[in-house]
Order: C-alpha cells, then sequence, then structure tokens
C-alpha cells in the first residue's frame, strides 16, 4: 500500500455521464454518422469530463482528496472493463492495437457490432433500467492490460487541478456479468478464470498508483444479487479470493469496494476480512447490516461509506433519518462516510433545469446536483454537528412533510375502489373457454402472424409530434398528420398479408412516457433524461401520487385504424408493472399499491377498447423480469404482486376479447411460472437472437396458451431471409403445438427503416404461408 490517507467524508459513487444536455449523446452519434473525427468526440468528452469536475466541486466535493469519482464512460462501464483487461471475443481481434487497446472506432464496434459480426449482447444492470454489454469469457480469454484510459483519465484531471477516484467494475462483478465466449467446453464458468484476471486488476491498481492515484472504487454490485449457476457460497468465496489478492498487493492505491443496489449478506464478511481500506454500503436497499462479533472486528479498522442517499430515485432525502442510519453505521467501522446508494447514473442532471414543474412538486425532488448537495449536507453535519447545516434539515424535513399531506398525492376515489378489489377483479373464464369463443370469433388461420406494435417513427411522425407540442399545428392538424401515418402502416400490413394488425403507435413518444401524459399522479420532465444504454436515453416520468385516468386515451386511434380494414387491429397498452419500472415512482407506499392504481385505470382503457369494437388487446409488460429483486429470497412476494396487477388491468373483458402480452427478453425459464399466471391468451416473446433456445423452456412445462417467439431480430439492420424464418418456425414446432403458435417479430419497429421492415415482414409472412402449407 502506498497510501495511508482518509477516504473523503462526503462523495457520490458516480455521476450521469452523459451531460445536460445530452452532450455525449449527441457527440457520439455525431460520430458514429461520420460528420465527426475521433479528435473532435475525445474533445467533447474531455470538456464534459471537465465541466463534471467543476461543477461537483462547486456542489461542495472536495476536489483534491478523491472525493469525486472518475465515472465516465464513452458507452458502457462494463465495456471499459473488458477493453482494460483485455477481454475482447476472438470475432473482433482485428480490432486490437499493437499495444492491445482498441481505438475508439473499435470500441463502438464491438458495443454495437459490423455487417455480420454480432455485438455484445446487451442486458439489464441489476434492478435498473440501465443496460449493459455482456463480456464473453472463455478459457481462450487472454487476460492483459489493454486501455489505459482510467489512467489517462485520472491524469487529465489531475492537471486540471483535481485529484479524482477512479471508478472500475471490480473482478468478481465483471466475470459474474459475463457468459461464456463461443469457444468454451459445455458447462464453462467465466468465474473459474478469477485467478486468471486477479494480476490483471493488481497491475491496473498499480499504474493507477504510479499515476497519483490515492483512491480506487472498485464496483461490486454482483455481491448483492443471487445467481442460477453460482452458489451465494461462492459468490463469497470469490470475494474472498480477490480481495485478499488484491488487498495484498505492494504498489496500489486505497480500494473501496463499492457495493450499491443490495444487501452484501454473506459477502460482507468475506470482504472485511479483506486489506481493502473502505467499504461502500447501500443503505437504501440494504439496510443497515446486521454482522456477527467476527464480522464486526473486522470491520472495525475500516471506513464505511454510508449510501444514504438514493441513487436509483428522484426524491429529497430524508435529512433526518439519513444522519439516524449513518449513525448506525458509525458504529460499525473506525470511520464513516457519506454518499450515494448507487451511482446518479440513475437520475437527470439538475432539477433546476425543470422549469415547467409545479414548486410544490418540485419542493419534493432531487437530481443528481442535489443529491451531491444533500451528500455534503449530512457529511458537514457529522463534523461540525447538525446546528451547522440547520437550515438544510429544516427543509429537507418541511418538504417530506408537505408531500405526505399534500393533496396531490391523494386521491380518495381511487383508494377506495382499491380497496374494494375482490378475487373476481382477478380472473377470467378457464382458457378452454376463452380460446373457443375467440377462434369463432376471429376466424384466424393457423400459425397467425402479427407484429408487436410499432412500426418506423419516420422523421414527418416526430416532425408533427415536435411541431404540436411547440403549438405550430394545431391539434386538428396534428390528428390528421397521425391518421395519415396509421393509413399507411395499415394499408402497408395488408399489403404484406398479416393477419392481424397493429396501427404503428405514431402518436407515442414513449410507450410509457405516453401514458403518464395521459393519465393523473404523473409529472412528466424537459430535461429529465437519463441514459438507457450506450447513446439511449429515457425521460422516466415522475409517479408522484394516486393513478387515475380521466379520459379514454388509445380508443379513438385504434377506433380509427379498424375502421379501415376488416381484419382485426390489436389494441396496445403498456401494463402496469412496465409503467412503474420506467418511471421514478413514489416510494411512501409498497409498489403493489402503486401498480394496481394504474392496472384500474388500464383496465377502464381495455373495456373502452372493447367496447369500440377492438377484439384483441395486447398490453405490454417488457419489464416485468426487469423489477424482479435480485435476490431470490425477495422474488416470490415481487412476482405475487406483479402478475395481479397485469391480471387486474385485463380480466374485465368478455370471453371473445383477445388478451396478447408482449415480454422483450429471453430469459424465460425463472419467470415461466409468472408468465403464465398472466393468464394472457397469447404471450410473444424475444427469440430470435437465441435461435428459440427458450422454447425448450416452454416444453413440457404445460404452458398451453399461444405463443409468438419472435423471428425476426429487430435489433439489427439484417433482413431475415424466409428459409431462416421458416427454420425457426420449424424448430418451434417441435416444442409447441401448431394451434399455439403465433409468428411476430422479436419486438416493435420503432427503431428501424421502413425498407427493411417491409422485405423483413414480407419474408416472415412468406415463411409462415410455407410452414402452414406444409403442416
Ligand atoms: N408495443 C411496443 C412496441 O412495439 C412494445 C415495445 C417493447 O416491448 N419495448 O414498440
Ligand atoms: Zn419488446
Amino acid at each position: 500500500m502506498t497510501t495511508n490517507n482518509q477516504f473523503p467524508a462526503a462523495t457520490i459513487l458516480g455521476y450521469p455521464r452523459i451531460g445536460p444536455r445530452r452532450e455525449l449523446k449527441k457527440a457520439v452519434e455525431s460520430f458514429w454518422a461520420g460528420n465527426t473525427s475521433s479528435e473532435q468526440l475525445e474533445e467533447t468528452a474531455a470538456g464534459l469530463r471537465r465541466q463534471t469536475v467543476a461543477r461537483l466541486s462547486e456542489l461542495g466535493l472536495n476536489s483534491t482528496d478523491s472525493s469525486i469519482p472518475g465515472s465516465f464512460s464513452y458507452y458502457d462501464q462494463v465495456l471499459d472493463a473488458a477493453v482494460a483487461v483485455g477481454a475482447i471475443p476472438r470475432r473482433f481481434s482485428h480490432l486490437v492495437n499493437a499495444d492491445g487497446g482498441v481505438d475508439l472506432d473499435g470500441y463502438f464496434t464491438i458495443a454495437r457490432g459490423e455487417g455480420e459480426l454480432p455485438p455484445l449482447e446487451m442486458t439489464k444492470w441489476f434492478d435498473s433500467n440501465y443496460h449493459y454489454l455482456v463480456p464473453e469469457i472463455g478459457p481462450e480469454t487472454d487476460f492483459a492490460v489493454g486501455s489505459d484510459r482510467s489512467v489517462r483519465e485520472f491524469r487529465e484531471a489531475l492537471d486540471a487541478g483535481y485529484r479524482t477516484r477512479p471508478v472500475l467494475v471490480g473482478p468478481v462483478t465483471f466475470l459474474l456479468l459475463s457468459k461464456p465466449s463461443d469457444e468454451s467446453p459445455e458447462g464453462f464458468r467465466p468465474l473459474s478464470r478469477l485467478h486468471d484476471l486477479l494480476p490483471v486488476y493488481a497491475e491496473l491498481l498499480r499504474r493507477l498508483a504510479d499515476a497519483g492515484t490515492e483512491w480506487v472504487q472498485l464496483d461490486e454490485p454482483g455481491l448483492v444479487a443471487d445467481y442460477s449457476t453460482v452458489s451465494a457460497e461462492e459468490v463469497a468465496q470469490a470475494a474472498r479470493e480477490a480481495y485478499a489478492m488484491l488487498g495484498d498487493g505492494a504498489a496500489r492505491p486505497s480500494i473501496v469496494v463499492a457495493a450499491p443496489y443490495g444487501d452484501l449478506n454473506d459477502a460482507l464478511p468475506a470482504l472485511a476480512a479483506s486489506k481493502v481500506e473502505a467499504l461502500a454500503l447501500d443503505l437504501v436497499r440494504g439496510g443497515v447490516p446486521r454482522v456477527d462479533a467476527d464480522t464486526r472486528a473486522a470491520l472495525a479498522g475500516k471506513t464505511l461509506i454510508a449510501g444514504v442517499v438514493d441513487g436509483h430515485n428522484v426524491w429529497r432525502t430524508d435529512l433526518a433519518a439519513a444522519a439516524k442510519s449513518i449513525a448506525s453505521v458509525a458504529e460499525l467501522g473506525t470511520a464513516v462516510s457519506v454518499s450515494t446508494s448507487t451511482s446518479l447514473l440513475h437520475v437527470p442532471h439538475n432539477l433546476e433545469d425543470e422549469t415547467l414543474l409545479s414548486p410544490e412538486l418540485a419542493s419534493w425532488l432531487a437530481f443528481a446536483d442535489q443529491k451531491t448537495s444533500e451528500v455534503v449536507t449530512l457529511a458537514t453535519a457529522l463534523r461540525d454537528g447538525r446546528e451547522a447545516v440547520s437550515d438544510e434539515f429544516e427543509a429537507a424535513t418541511r418538504a417530506i412533510a408537505s408531500r405526505s399531506e399534500s393533496e396531490l398525492v391523494r386521491a380518495d376515489a381511487v383508494r377506495q375502489r382499491a380497496a374494494a378489489l375482490n378475487e373476481d377483479d382477478f380472473n377470467r373464464s378457464s382458457f378452454a373457454r376463452r380460446s373457443a369463443a375467440q377462434a369463432e370469433a376471429l376466424n384466424l388461420p393457423t400459425l397467425p402472424t402479427t407484429t408487436i406494435g410499432s412500426f418506423p417513427q419516420t422523421s414527418e411522425v416526430r416532425r408533427a409530434r415536435s411541431e404540436f407540442r411547440k403549438e405550430v399545428i394545431s391539434e386538428a392538424e396534428y390528428e390528421e398528420a397521425m391518421r395519415r401515418e396509421i393509413r399507411r402502416v395499415i394499408d402497408l400490413q395488408t399489403e404484406i398479408g398479416l393477419d392481424v394488425l397493429v396501427h404503428g403507435e405514431p402518436e407515442r413518444n414513449d410507450m410509457v412516457q405516453y401514458f403518464a401524459e395521459n393519465l393523473e399522479g404523473f409529472a412528466t420532465t424537459e430535461h429529465g433524461w437519463v441514459q438507457s444504454y450506450g447513446s439511449r436515453c429515457t425521460r422516466p416520468p415522475i409517479l408522484f401520487g394516486d393513478v387515475s385516468r380521466e379520459r379514454p386515451i388509445t380508443v379513438p386511434w385504434a377506433r380509427y385504424a379498424q375502421s379501415l380494414t376488416a381484419k382485426p387491429v390489436k389494441g396496445m397498452l403498456t401494463g402496469p408493472v412496465t409503467i412503474l419500472a420506467w418511471s421514478f415512482v413514489r416510494d411512501d407506499q409498497p409498489l403493489g399499491e402503486t401498480a394496481n392504481q394504474v392496472a384500474l385505470a388500464l383496465r377502464d382503457e381495455v373495456a373502452d377498447l372493447q367496447v369500440a369494437g377492438i377484439g384483441i388487446i395486447q398490453v405490454d409488460e417488457p419489464a416485468l423480469r426487469e423489477l424482479l429483486p435480485l435476490r431470490v429470497a425477495d422474488q416470490a412476494g415481487y412476482l405475487e404482486w406483479s402478475v395481479k396487477s397485469f391480471r387486474l388491468a385485463t380480466s374485465g373483458v368478455q370471453d371473445v376479447t383477445q388478451i396478447h402480452t408482449h415480454l422483450c427478453y429471453s430469459e424465460f425459464g425463472e419467470v415461466l411460472e409468472a408468465i403464465d399466471g398472466l393468464n394472457a391468451d397469447v404471450t410473444s416473446i424475444e427469440a430470435a437472437r437465441s435461435r428459440m433456445e427458450i422454447l425448450a423452456d416452454i416444453d413440457g412445462s404445460g404452458f398451453a396458451r399461444g405463443i409468438g417467439p419472435g423471428v425476426y431480430d429487430i435489433h439489427s439492420p439484417r433482413v431475415p431471409t424466409t428459409e431462416e424464418i421458416d427454420g425457426l418456425l420449424t424448430t418451434a414446432l417441435r416444442h409447441v403445438n401448431t394451434n399455439q403458435l403465433w409468428v411476430n417479430p422479436d419486438c416493435g419497429l420503432k427503431t428501424r427503416g421502413y425498407a427493411e421492415v417491409e422485405q423483413s415482414l414480407k419474408n416472415l409472412t412468406a415463411a409462415a404461408l410455407r410452414r402452414r402449407e406444409a403442416l
């Protein structure tokens, strides 16, 4: 160990990197489009990093004692780690330079693929809506330091007068999040490479120490989750070995291991026993850990960082309550510091940019900058006593009280309706009865073809939406533009010969924001962008109060679309769980209660669609798995309320009305029971990328309702051939009955171009026809 310095009193685990006006997104996309050079992109990124350190120091983080995290990334921190340790899959080895690194072009190629080379797979980061790139590790992976970007960025900040704290994904989490490479033998587990990976981390730490780094943060959220292929003991053992090895390192900065998103459980004693100097705990999710005598003794020599300011949500912190948690953690370690529970990556930059929120609502909120100030306030209270910051504490207490008493938050009619629910409200008649009624009413061919809902969002559609918002065009003009698009989409589907049509969702900016804008209890922001993956950002609505629906939302569009065709047009709604998952949700009542309120609003919409003559209604729940708690022990409770809320939204219809749902991921097995529990007549799901692997889970499970495994990977501009789709359908038919199978893409077509979509859907219908005839 080279230093003997104290961990800073106040810090945050990470800061949004996209920029207050999405500067990074714009710069990166302009580079991809070939409009700017990599030098220009580097310059913009360096400017943003400068702006970030300056802003954080202005907000009160010390600029020279490692308080400010170096948490920048051009695309994704897991990809950064893969590049840093030389874990580049074989198919990309041509991108690796002589020094073992990749340039910016190569980096983005690994993230986004190129020609026939698929990118790294993307999946959800813990229980957030951030997506990371999945490293591919096999026996052939040749770990070696491949990028010194963290060193360069540290030096860059140091030259500007800031001593930052580089942040890296830790080795155990890195391997837990990896998947076996294509070259791996059956049963290979990336975690088995830990011993080969650790020396590379040790070398990275040495280089950082050489550059003058005093503290490094290794993020180990992997330690707060359970896995199906790795036991809790194995996870704890990996943590023990990793930090015994890194802790012993001769030349290294001090290490803080951060464990955001939950409870360390068995991994806490393992980390406590190591020589790492500090541990950052998520006290918002995990609570103050209960420890045995040995762990207590081991922790006594460490600094504990109390993550009391919620990095995952936008509510203002109850400073008095946070101070109490800090005090209980202080009893465990030698020293205590104050921090956020997670990186602030999940919240927007600055509340002050929001000028249109009601002042009352705004007074209950805190975005990244405000949360940084809260951390600083709490650290000041710890050092100088509460009196030193009594104004801030009082203001926080007042805001919390105002929120709990506000009329904005409570709607008695909504509460009464939710309280009066009974079993019947969650149930439909048997599937046998429903499917007979639907078969007669809908008269669909076997292997019916359909799409998932959205069609490409053209620039005309986007322009009309934005001109309407800016009042450049009238409501009537806007509606006419949308009707024009719906007509076009219906005509196209008719020409292609699809069986169940959609209106194409042109009126929706986003599948959650659209409903949030049309329901009571939600607010939306102007600049509240958060990174979803790479350059993609979303603007999650804020669900602050009881939810209700004043008037029909989607019915006029659906009715119009249905008026254009004799074929069934699917009504299209976003489900309650997904609306919650992609919003900032209130934290003052159980999520299940909020979900039921949303479900009741949707139930009314479903009923109105039925009355309007819409015979098939799809309720999308792509985020059902995303909110699944990280610990197995918590999952049953979650699945119970989430499934019930979907059933509440969809069980108010007659037998003839066919309910569809759509889920956007391929890990079917672990939530199969829940999917079955949704009781939808037809479920469409992503499957093309995994070549129908998911159907193996369904086989023999007794799942008897309709299923549409995606046969067209919409994440890529590639047009699948008829033969290819036919092959996937043939595979599917080995696992499910002929009368169960639907033919559809993996997901909505919103992000694709018309040319590729048209050809792909033609191939899809041709393949379905071919299979149908062969039956
Ligand atoms: N109906 C939505 C669409 O097609 C579903 C999107 C999703 O699953 N993420 O765009
Ligand atoms: Zn989807």
